[in-house]
């Protein structure tokens, strides 16, 4: 079992498997894109496998695939049956924008996959083209019909921006009346890839708390599970569930269960810290897996205690600003 210098079980890792995307959301990364990764800075799937690998058998139980965007990186496929066949894996997901998704739906009920997060900011059309600059909101409803269809358990994602989709709230609220899907409501953080950011943030997490109820007046508060990082509520009636996460405010350090993998290689132990320990280069010089677990181990035990103290702890002084395709959400 993995556990960090403040007592905290680490059993979930997010793998982030390019920076690469098709769609270019305006709080995730410029019109023009970013710069890019090479190829060869990207881990291979073979690299990704190995520390994955080496992970689970360290205590990792569950594995989330993100990006950029998962289906844009070539034979995805085959990395998620690889990694749906490591031995003491319970949990294997994946975060997606549904654009490319839906032909691979039935494949990812057969490789055991059970639960996919997919980002839905806004029901209209033209908030979709205005968010995401592409017009494909068509595509991301087939996944998640082809979803429900598979049985599938569904997180839409739904970023709330001030004066973008602050129209979106409610209907995104109503659409778990019918569907039994958990719609998350999530603070924008300042990972837009272009390092300007407003100063203080229009909705947290309390904000879209009242304008929901002021909508529900019954809804109902949910206990929330262990590591969960929402607020988790219920209005009676319907199939489905809402959730709220504070990712600005980071409410929720203190259970925080997860380290992450960035496409080049470099784990963070912490959403908002710069990457600490760089694990393709490890691999590229020819470390042992015990030698490398050892290093694992030594950063995972310097983690700050939260995403306050890892924003303060960046050598680079200025405050978090990369792009979230190069995190992974
Ligand atoms: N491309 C995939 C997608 O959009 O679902 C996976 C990667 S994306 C970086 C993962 C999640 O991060 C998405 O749900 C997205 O909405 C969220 N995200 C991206 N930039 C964000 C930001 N600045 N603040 C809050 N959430 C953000
Ligand atoms: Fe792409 Fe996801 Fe970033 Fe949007 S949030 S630009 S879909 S990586």
């Amino acid at each position: 079992m993995l556990t960090d210098n403040h007592g905290r079980k680490i059993n979930y890792v997010r793998l982030a498997v390019t920076d690469r995307c098709n769609l270019r959301c305006f709080y995730c990364m410029p019109e023009e894109g970013i710069d890019w990764l090479a190829r060869t800075e990207l881990m291979s799937y073979e690299e990704m496998l190995r520390i994955c690998s080496l992970l689970v058998s360290m205590g990792i139980e569950k594995i989330r695939i993100t990006g950029g965007e998962p289906f844009v990186r070539k034979d995805i496929l085959q990395l998620l049956t690889a990694l749906s066949k490591l031995p003491g894996l319970q949990h294997l997901t994946l975060t997606t924008n549904g654009v490319l998704t839906a032909p691979h739906v039935p494949e990812l009920k057969k490789i055991g996959v059970r639960s996919v997060n997919l980002s839905m900011d806004t029901l209209d059309r033209n908030r979709f083209f205005s968010i995401t600059r592409r017009d494909e909101l068509p595509a991301v409803i087939e996944t998640l019909e082809q979803l429900l269809r598979h049985d599938i358990e569904v997180k839409i994602n739904a970023v709330v921006m001030d004066r973008r989709n602050i129209e979106d709230i409610i209907p995104l609220v109503q659409l778990t009346k019918e569907l039994p899907v958990s719609v998350r409501f999530i603070e924008e953080m300042p990972f837009n890839g272009e390092g300007n950011h407003y100063d203080h943030l229009h909705w947290h997490y309390m904000r879209i708390h009242r304008k929901i109820e002021e909508a529900f007046p019954d809804i109902q508060k949910l206990p929330d599970p262990p590591h969960s990082t929402a607020y988790n509520y219920h209005i009676p009636g319907h199939k489905g569930n809402i959730g709220i996460i504070a990712a600005y405010s980071r409410t929720f350090c203190g259970t925080c269960n997860r380290i992450r993998l960035t496409p080049q290689g470099m784990l963070k132990t912490c959403l908002y810290d710069e990457g600490v320990l760089n694990v393709k280069d490890l691999m590229r010089n020819g470390l042992a897996n015990d030698a490398i677990a050892a290093q694992l181990i030594t950063a995972i035990q310097h983690r700050a205690i939260n995403g306050f103290e890892a924003e303060r702890l960046r050598k680079e002084k200025k405050s978090a600003h990369e792009s979230m395709a190069t995190i992974g959400g």
